[in-house]
């Protein structure tokens, strides 16, 4: 008897019809002798329903109370999908995030788990029951509603299954893996049967939406095999793995992109120690990831600084920035946020060189820009014009042969 963690997705969850449907499925592998945890999201478009809801009163609704709001989306679903499996004749009962103990640090909207009590999940399924359990939400310890950042219910998969230690955790969702990029943008995109952690945590941390970066970060740390499922059709799925050496030894895994980026520059700043800190110190500050940064070389004694950030947090780091430039007797501000981020990743980049000068090229050979770029071992990134971010996508795939199994190591 195995210990299974399912978790189906907003569009698997999407109608009545497709809740019966995952009963079904659940109900299959509960029959087959396994014990069975189910995760679901809320069902696809309503968490953007309810955050359009709050902006129609607030433009700036309060992260506390758009919490409280955006949780009862998954409420909605763990007991319809409860009922369903009632309806079947098993025993199934919902827990919202809060009643099954999900720990959550107090960053409202971007929460961190940081423990889950599996106690009474366990008391449930030793009693033959079907557990169903309401993801992307938690609760701080003053029992404040939390949720964990849009697409959490994978990490509240993950952590449940590594909290239950469970024998596999599986997401299920529109798509029957993962894929050698996003199968929407190009159609010739390739499903790996396998992948490592390391590559699929760039790829998620780079906008691959497939799985929450958090999920995969959780995975790693705590060994839970994950695989990713269609909800709709059988297969085996992809699965992420520790293994290097059992993955095809591909120079790159796959392409991800980013649509939510902003890029801010401040032109003429003093050039002295200590001025990256003045800039980027009241970002941090202000909780607002940085992600690439370029400081240009100095010339007149002053320098060019540029870094991108989150697109919703743009606004916010816009003000901040327009605030130190004043401070510091800089020459300008400017902010844009038509640029998109698209990276390579592979942990077979390591051996092998001259990958960034062959992307450089085949991005030059579309005359496609490019502002900014980040390296690191095993992914290359860079910042383009968004109306580039198809074609560049497409261009990366066909010039790396992705569409083709690679062979050689
Ligand atoms: P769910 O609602 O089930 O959580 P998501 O929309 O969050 O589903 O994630 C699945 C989607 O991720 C797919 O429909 C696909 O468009 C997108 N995606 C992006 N990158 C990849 C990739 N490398 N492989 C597979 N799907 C990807
Ligand atoms: N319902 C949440 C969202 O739309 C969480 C999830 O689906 O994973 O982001
Ligand atoms: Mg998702």
């Amino acid at each position: 008897m195995a210990l299974i963690v399912q978790k189906y997705g907003g569009t698997s969850v999407g109608s009545t019809e497709r809740i019966r449907a995952v009963a079904e499925k659940v109900k299959r592998c509960h029959d087959h002798g396994d014990q069975v945890v189910v995760v679901v999201s809320a069902m696809s478009g309503a968490t953007n329903r309810l955050v359009s809801l709050a902006k129609e009163i607030a433009p700036h609704p309060s992260a506390r109370e758009m919490d409280v709001l955006l949780s009862t989306g998954e409420q909605v679903t763990i007991s319809l999908l409860s009922i369903a499996l009632q309806q079947l004749g098993v025993e199934a009962r919902s827990y919202t995030g809060g009643q099954v103990h999900i720990r959550t640090d107090n960053a409202h909207s971007k929460a961190r788990i940081v423990d889950i009590d599996g106690r009474r999940v366990r008391t449930d399924l030793d009693a033959g029951r079907i557990v169903v359990v309401a993801g992307f939400q938690g609760t701080d310890q003053d029992g404040n509603i939390t949720t964990l950042g849009r697409g959490g219910s994978d990490t509240t998969a993950v952590a449940m299954a590594a909290a239950l230690r469970a024998d596999e955790c599986q997401i299920f969702t529109d798509v029957n893996g993962v894929y050698t990029t996003d199968p929407r943008v190009e159609p010739n995109a390739r499903k790996l049967d396998r992948i490592t952690f390391e590559e699929m945590l760039e790829l998620a941390s780079s906008g691959s939406k497939v799985l929450q970066i958090r999920a995969v970060e959780f995975a790693g740390k705590y060994s839970v095999p994950l695989r990713v499922l269609s909800s709709f059709e059988e297969g085996e799925g992809t699965l992420i793995t520790l293994e290097d050496k059992d993955v095809e030894k591909a120079k790159i895994a796959g392409i991800a992109f980013s649509r939510d980026e902003a890029k801010l520059t401040i032109r003429g700043v003093p050039d002295h120690p200590g001025v990256a800190y003045q800039i980027l110190g009241p970002i941090g500050e202000a909780n607002i990831e940085v992600d690439m940064i370029v400081q240009n070389i100095g010339k007149d004694e002053t320098t060019d600084f540029t870094f991108t950030v989150h697109r919703n947090d743009l606004p916010q780091a816009l003000e901040i920035l327009q605030k130190t430039a004043k401070d510091l007797g800089a020459r300008e501000v400017e902010a844009d946020d038509k640029i998109v981020k698209i990276a390579l990743v592979g942990v077979g980049m390591r051996s092998h060189a001259a990958i960034a000068s062959n992307m450089f090229k085949a991005l030059s050979k579309e005359q496609i820009n490019i502002q900014m770029i980040s390296t690191s071992e095993i992914k290359i990134s860079v910042i383009v014009d968004e109306k580039y971010l198809e074609l560049g996508v497409r261009t990366l795939h066909e010039a790396f042969d992705l569409n083709r199994i690679e062979t050689q190591a």
